[in-house]
């Protein structure tokens, strides 16, 4: 087994690598070629960053470009964004002209390439208009929608929908995030990666030294939300959720981690309540990151008991499939990805209140067996269904469903 591959089997285990081979067979020797607008910084150049080299792996030519342009393009590709999401954004002709007329440079530039592979995977807005420079293109497009596109702004979504329409496929990560389009659409939820640093196995002694750098005692109980300070995260509600276990429990330690607020205004205002009700207790940490703390955080869900991400709306919520990686039942809000992760009372707790929190925190506590019991469920079921092999696994089952159905209507 190549080399990469081998490094996965070794922690995710041989079962889902041979599987992985097993379905790329029929797609050995394809080109394919996935497009994006940036080759760092954001999470469409962190998934290509493994897919890419995955797919190379298993035998594909696979190929990735980058579509660049003028600060107009960037203006336009930003509200395109933007009214996905369902901002209201006002795009004016000329930006609009250099979004078509950078898609048509890059058209002409990657011409040969882009005509001739056997699939093609278009991420997001940015280089989705080249597709209408291969009218007698020979593979399959594909568009990947990589953001929340369930409420776009209207005018907008109705020009990009027209594009996107000329697609053989769409993906959206969530069925809420989706959108209804004249061609098949696919979910493909996210995954987190098992050899990153934020989920790499670590020593005992490194989790020991991040309690105590941080004045966490690491024999005393520790539950952990890790967020950005945002309502929707809702970390007043864990702060509520904690006073009312430390009732039963007092030993019990709060870390709250997230980044510090500086360029985020409404992050500041819910920081400083956070910091308001937290006061004068000691035993609630509320550290403010670096963004790049990745093995810090890492060590404080490993050091933690079980995790709580008591959100009121959550996209997918990647802290989720973090923590229950790393064998810890996630207690966590009843909303949006939460719930595809979360299978109540087996791998972790849905809830609904503070209150509904602080019985599920005593009872983890309280059974420590069954907690331990939840942990390694957790920790299986991301395994099957949240690791970047998954998320490949079904690249794979769509390039294959895809090719052969093209094989089978020529022939
Ligand atoms: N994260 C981080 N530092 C922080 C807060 C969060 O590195 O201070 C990471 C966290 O580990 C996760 C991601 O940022 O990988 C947050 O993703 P999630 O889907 O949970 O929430 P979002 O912030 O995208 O709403």
């Amino acid at each position: 087994m190549n080399s990469l591959l081998a490094t996965y089997a070794n922690v995710i285990g041989e079962d889902i690598v041979d599987h992985l081979t097993q379905l790329s067979r029929p797609l050995r020797g394809m080109k394919v070629v996935h497009v994006n607008s940036t080759r760092q910084g954001g999470g469409v150049a962190e998934i290509l960053n493994w897919l890419i080299p995955l797919q190379r792996e298993l035998g594909m030519e696979a190929h990735w470009e980058v579509i660049q342009g003028q600060n107009e393009f960037y203006q336009c590709t930003k509200q395109f964004h933007n009214a996905l999401q369902g901002n209201a954004a006002i795009i004016n002709q000329v930006s609009l002209k250099e979004y078509e007329q950078t898609n048509c440079q890059f058209a002409e530039k990657h011409g040969a390439l882009l005509q001739d592979a056997d699939v093609v995977f278009i991420h997001d807005p940015q280089p989705a208009a080249s597709i209408k420079y291969f009218p007698k293109r020979k593979g399959k497009w594909i568009w990947r929608c990589h953001v929340d596109a369930s409420h776009p702004y209207r005018p907008v979504w109705r020009y990009l929908s027209k594009i996107v329409s000329d697609f053989d496929a769409s993906i959206f990560s969530l069925a809420d995030f989706s959108q209804m389009l004249p061609h098949p659409v696919y979910l493909i939820p996210p995954s987190i990666d098992p050899l990153s640093e934020k989920n790499v196995e670590l020593s005992e002694d490194e989790i020991r030294n991040v309690c105590l750098q941080h004045n966490i005692d690491p024999k005393r109980p520790i539950m952990l939300q890790v967020s950005r300070f945002d309502r929707f995260k809702d970390p007043l509600g864990v702060i509520e959720a904690y006073r009312l276990a430390t009732a039963f429990i007092p030993t019990l330690q709060l870390v709250l981690a997230g980044s510090g607020a500086d360029d985020d205004p409404e992050g500041a205002v819910v920081l400083a309540e956070v910091q308001t009700a937290a006061r004068e207790d000691a035993d609630i940490h509320i550290l403010l990151l670096p963004p790049d703390a990745h093995r810090t955080i890492n060590a404080l869900q490993r050091a933690a008991d079980f995790v709580l991400q008591k959100s009121l709306k959550e996209g997918f919520g990647l802290t989720v499939a973090e923590a229950m990686w790393k064998a810890k039942p996630v207690i966590g809000g009843d909303t949006g990805g939460i719930r595809l992760q979360i299978i109540d009372h087996h791998t972790g707790f849905l809830v609904n209140s503070p209150e509904g929190a602080a019985l599920r925190i005593r009872y983890l506590l309280h059974h420590r067996q069954h907690l331990l019991e939840m942990g390694a469920k957790a920790r299986e079921f991301v395994r099957q269904n949240f690791l970047i092999t998954r998320h490949l696994r079904e690249y794979l089952t769509l390039m294959v469903g895809l090719v052969h159905q093209a094989e089978y209507s020529h022939g």
